[in-house]
């Protein structure tokens, strides 16, 4: 039972205290025209001064910005929830045949409903390409491979990530075997790809 006025909205205003907690009150902002001095003391201080060209002071401060975004995988969930128990799903369409390697419950050529199949646990290189830079939950990875890989019986492609090899060790049709995540956290990188044995030339 909460008590009236308990909440007081106390966590909003938490949040609006933001930063790092190093804002002193009384302390003096660094004042300059380096856009790259401004970062460096927003992570020390929480605040910072940028003077542009034409002299205005543009206050900066460091305030973390979070979102806690809810999903529905809807009709994609048995892929996902395929991927936690070591399995690749695609699906195969009803009308037409043509195999997805992707989650895709209704057929893009034909309209039909596709059904779930289970792929095969070893593909081969389609394409490839190698990220120096990526999204800030890859960047700690750089440079890291992306791999399209082709399954035998699908007509279609899965765009993963190939790991336990160089950029110089990749080939088009270079055998690969999936691998699953120890503990799943329901994301398509709860599957990559390695080298099948033997693949690595070298
Ligand atoms: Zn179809």
């Amino acid at each position: 039972m909460s008590t009236p006025g308990s909440a007081k909205g106390a966590s909003g205003t938490k949040n609006n205290e933001g930063g790092k907690g190093k804002m002193g009150g009384k302390k003096e902002l660094k004042r300059t025209s380096k856009f790259t001095e401004v970062q460096e003391a927003l992570g020390k201080d929480g605040a910072a001064i940028f003077v542009d060209k034409k002299g205005t002071q543009n206050l900066y401060i460091d305030y973390p910005y979070h979102v806690n975004y809810i999903h529905s995988y809807a009709q994609d969930s048995p892929f996902f929830l395929g991927l936690a128990e070591g399995r690749l799903r695609g699906t195969r369409c009803e009308g037409c045949k043509y195999t997805y390697a992707t989650p895709r419950t209704y057929c893009q050529f034909c309209g039909e409903e596709a059904k779930w199949v289970d792929l095969p646990l070893v593909g081969k290189v389609h394409s490839w390409t190698t990220c120096h830079y990526g999204s800030e939950a890859f960047l700690k990875e750089t440079p890291y491979n992306l791999v399209i890989v082709e399954f035998e019986g699908a007509n279609s492609v899965l765009l993963s990530r190939l790991k336990g090899c160089t950029e110089q060790d990749i080939y088009v049709g270079m055998p690969l075997v999936a691998k699953f995540a120890a503990e799943p956290k329901y994301l398509i990188t709860d599957v990559w790809f390695e080298p099948a044995p033997g693949a690595v030339k070298r």
